[in-house]
């Protein structure tokens, strides 16, 4: 066994999906979402809200044209102001030559190009790469002379620069630029955007950092810190991991640069020093922090980047802030659908067990971070509790993000939904009960294809000599253990049918194969578990010590050599698990929710009687008899998929009810509640919908 576990993801060029699920997710972002989007980012969908991306980059172009002609420049109309989003005047055509839009609207053209380059990653495809190439091209031509790339400053006071970072995102643009360069040179070759993320990383530090003469400043909105470790990771440039290093180490010291930097800006009007600032977690260092906080995706974003620094570095008390963080977000903030980011105000975390299902704010992209901190924790400690909350992110709350036919999406996953609430109840305001085609503050939409396109960096890690398996998703793939090429094949039936392998097809190796068990199974039957099967060619099966089996925190080593024919077989028992909440949680008081392998699933009025507060389901009979739960093959939106059929009663009620009365056994009814994956709600127009349901 390696003595140093750490690990990278594989790259997902070198893993060929064919897993019936994922394929199908990886298909729909490449054949719905990605071109949609190229459209939306260019402003030509008639009936959603417009990017304004394509318009800016094209007009900071222009203005860098005019500047080497030596011709007059001056920011246009509204560019003058400084606005989180800036609109065109009302009744008025757009400015050609003003910024639009938020002011972190250059990060969603970014994101799109990470994207479409995992997307190549798999397949080559000429006209997306000259599209995607368009928008390389457009992001170039608006870089200024000096570096700086941020169409928000460089159409409006381009000398107001650097000077709001915790509100204006430049930094937030450069970590996204950093990933889209990365990603785009791995799929490419090319070095057009990997040096427009170099130059413009060079022109911020720059102007921030320790050094006498420089601003103490850090990302308002981090992502910044993980981007520019993967820009050393990509160009081994040590300056770019010192400048991550930074941002991590110099964030939330006092005095509080946010503070500063609000007195250099209001002057007289500034209000005095803070306490610091828990949104955008910079009111203690982070090695002190302990509690997940402030506005989730930040937070997330955050953590994942000091997981990443901890790793690289060894830094004990980095990596120790890491897990009393992942240990307050995952294991006290987290909702059972892999969400977290319990409030709608500041989009953030809430108090411990403070999960409320209706005013859920549960971001598709705060889990989508969740799933890139827990890769980086697995990373560094790989550790099965890690895997489990990454997949139920993934298989949840990401998924749920996007519709079945990936034309729609969530920005907010509730945990319960009621239509008519929604439509009239201001407390709900940012709640959708239907999936939004594109807004404005389109932050989810491409994250959610930059996830689903790289699967496979979540699928597998791997060092000199182990290979991690975190999740089953069926494939080939070409790893290197020892130096030695190995090409593998994994075939498995998740989230639906609980098998799974790995075999070897080609080459010869020694190392470890380390395959998880995931949390859903190994607390529910260890027995279940059964590793057998690795055969070597021409000979009997062999027992599972052959290659000197051990488990640890959940993974199950295989070490020896590795030839052709070698497999590893994997048998979960996938109960429908009856779920309930540490009774701390307020909100789940009294109820239960179900779940399967990864899934956890809701009830839909679609398919039964509402209101959906009518129900019981009862918790004891179910566990004593648990094959009085049917699973069923279903089929939504096109996609084949388990329900599940739960014996339950429902209440009877009418409105010609006095509100309150003496308490008395219920009068109920026999009925059969019938439940389907969370991922899957609101494909079947207007529903109320339900996770948490009435234990009786
Ligand atoms: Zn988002």
């Amino acid at each position: 066994m390696a003595a140093n576990l750490c690990s990278r993801p594989v790259a997902p060029g070198s893993y060929r999906v064919t897993d019936a699920f994922w394929l199908r997710e990886m298909d729909l972002v490449r054949r719905e979402v990605i071109p949609y989007q190229w459209e939306a980012l260019n402003d030509r969908i008639p009936d959603a809200a417009p990017s304004w991306w394509m318009h800016n980059m094209r007009a900071a172009a222009r203005r860098n044209a005019m500047k080497r002609a030596g011709k007059p420049w001056q920011p246009a109309g509204s560019g003058r102001e400084m606005r989180f989003e800036t609109l065109p005047e009302k009744g008025q055509a757009p400015d050609p030559d003003a910024f639009y839009g938020f002011v972190f609207q250059d990060s969603d053209g970014y994101k799109w190009i990470e994207a479409v380059s995992y997307q190549l990653m798999r397949g080559p495809d000429a006209a997306l790469r000259a599209t995607a190439q368009e928008a390389v091209d457009a992001i170039c031509a608006a870089q200024e002379e000096d570096g700086y790339l941020d169409t928000y400053y460089s159409l409006g006071l381009r000398e107001r620069a650097f000077t709001n970072l915790r509100d204006h995102h430049e930094l937030y643009c450069l970590g996204h630029l950093c990933e889209a360069a990365v990603a785009w040179h791995q799929a490419t070759g090319q070095t057009d955007l990997l040096n427009a993320a170099m130059r413009f990383a060079d022109c911020c530090a720059e102007k921030l950092g320790r050094e006498p003469g420089k601003k103490r400043g850090y990302p308002g909105h981090e992502i910044a810190e993980m981007a520019l470790i993967r820009l050393w990771e990509e160009t081994g440039e040590q300056r770019f991991l010192e400048q991550a290093k930074y941002f991590i180490d110099e964030r939330g010291r006092r005095p509080f640069y946010f503070d500063e930097e609000e007195r250099e800006r209001l002057g007289e009007a500034w209000g005095g020093p803070t306490q610091g600032s828990g949104y955008h977690q910079a009111n203690a260092p982070v090695r002190e922090q302990s509690e997940a906080q402030g506005h989730a995706v930040r937070a997330m974003y955050l953590y994942s980047g000091m997981a990443d620094a901890a790793r690289i570095t060894g830094d004990t008390a980095l990596r120790a802030a890491c897990k009393r963080l992942w240990h307050s977000a995952a294991e006290e903030k987290r909702y059972v659908t892999g969400g977290v980011g319990a409030t709608h105000v500041g989009e953030a975390f809430s108090r411990p067990y403070d999960l409320p299902s209706d005013t859920a704010y549960s971001e598709t992209c705060a889990s989508i971070g969740l799933a890139f901190f827990a890769r980086r924790m697995l990373q560094m400690d790989p550790d099965s509790r890690y895997a489990d909350v990454m997949e139920e992110a993934l298989y949840n709350t990401v998924l749920s993000g996007m519709a079945l036919d990936g034309r729609s999406f969530f920005y907010v996953n509730p945990l319960a939904c009621d239509p008519e609430a929604c439509k009239t109840d201001a407390r709900l305001g940012h709640v959708k009960h239907v999936r939004q085609k594109w807004f404005g503050c389109a932050c989810c939409p491409p994250n959610i294809a930059r996830i689903v396109s790289s699967l496979p960096s979540y699928a597998m890690t791997q060092n000199e000599d182990t290979l991690f398996v975190h999740l089953y998703v069926a494939g080939e793939t070409e790893v290197t253990l020892n130096g030695r090429p190995l090409k593998l094949k994994v075939e498995a039936g998740l989230p639906w049918e609980g098998e799974a392998s790995v075999s070897v097809l080609e080459g010869s190796a020694e190392g470890t194969i380390a395959v998880r068990i995931p949390g859903w199974c190994r607390d529910a039957k260890a027995s279940a578990v059964t590793l057998r099967n690795i055969l070597t060619p021409g000979a009997e099966e062999l027992a599972g010590d052959e290659k000197g089996s051990r488990e640890k925190s959940g993974y199950v080593y295989f070490t020896g050599a590795w030839e052709p024919g070698d497999r590893v077989e994997l048998y979960f028992d996938m109960p429908v698990r009856v779920t309930a909440a540490n009774p701390l949680s307020p909100e789940t008081a009294g109820q239960v929710c179900f779940r399967r392998g990864p899934v956890t699933y809701c009830a839909e009025s679609v398919d039964n009687e509402a209101p959906l507060c009518l129900w019981r389901v009862d918790p004891a009979a179910l566990t004593a008899d648990p094959d009085s739960i049917r699973v069923e093959d279903a089929e939504i939106g096109g996609m084949p998929m388990k329900r599940l059929l739960v014996p339950a009663r429902i209440a009877a009620a009418s409105r010609e009810q006095p509100l309150y009365r003496d308490w008395a056994p219920e009068e109920t009814e026999d009925g059969t509640l019938i439940l389907i994956p969370y991922f899957a709600w609101d494909n079947r127009g207007e529903t109320e919908m339900r996770v948490w349901l009435h234990a009786r």
